[in-house]
């Protein structure tokens, strides 16, 4: 990162921001052309290491693209102010960002897709407990992007 400055690489401070992030927009690759996607998701995180879930159709271009690369990079971000000055040099934006990449895999089992079902209704409402029947299970697309490169970086 060019803004050393600006570079957290404190984990409790990153898992913070995460946290904080209430959209991740995934990058993956189409050919020569790149394709992004915002997306709600949530997270579990193991000793450092993220596994991000997302979830939503079984169809698509993200699905086809994820199917077909297997690898997606990711960005978040939270904090958002502009800061206007007396000038145009003087305004500038505060934020909180993260950003990396990894493999990203479509889950398969019962079993993870609701844990990656809860880890999302866990992030986007605070509560853990949720009844997902097996219906709701059967038509919906979970996938986990494994968190293999992560940078954080703020502007205060
Ligand atoms: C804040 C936010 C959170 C979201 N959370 C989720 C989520 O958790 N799960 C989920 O499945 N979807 C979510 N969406 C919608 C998501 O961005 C996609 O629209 C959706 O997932 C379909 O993606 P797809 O690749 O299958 O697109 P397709 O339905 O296959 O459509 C392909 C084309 O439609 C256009 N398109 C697709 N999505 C968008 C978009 N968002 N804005 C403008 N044009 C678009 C593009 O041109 C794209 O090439 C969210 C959107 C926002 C803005």
């Amino acid at each position: 990162m060019r803004r050393k400055d600006r570079e957290v690489t404190d984990p409790v401070r990153i898992r913070e921001i995460i946290a904080a992030c209430d959209c991740c927009r995934l990058g993956l690759c189409d050919g020569d052309r790149a394709y992004i996607v915002p997306l709600d998701f949530g997270f579990v995180e193991n000793q450092g290491r993220y596994a991000f879930y997302f979830h939503g159709a079984q169809e698509g271009r993200k699905i086809d693209l994820i199917r077909k690369t297997g690898w997606a990079a990711f960005e978040m971000d939270c904090g958002h102010e502009w800061v206007l000055g007396e000038t145009a040099q003087q305004t500038t934006s505060r934020f909180q960002s993260v950003m990396g990449g990894g493999p990203v895999t479509l889950v398969e089992t019962e079993e993870e897709k609701r844990r990656g079902l809860l880890a999302i209704m866990a992030h986007v409402t605070g509560r853990d407990r949720w009844e997902i029947g097996r219906a709701a299970l059967e038509k919906t697309q979970v996938f986990r992007l494994d968190v293999e490169e992560l940078t954080c970086k703020v502007h205060p």
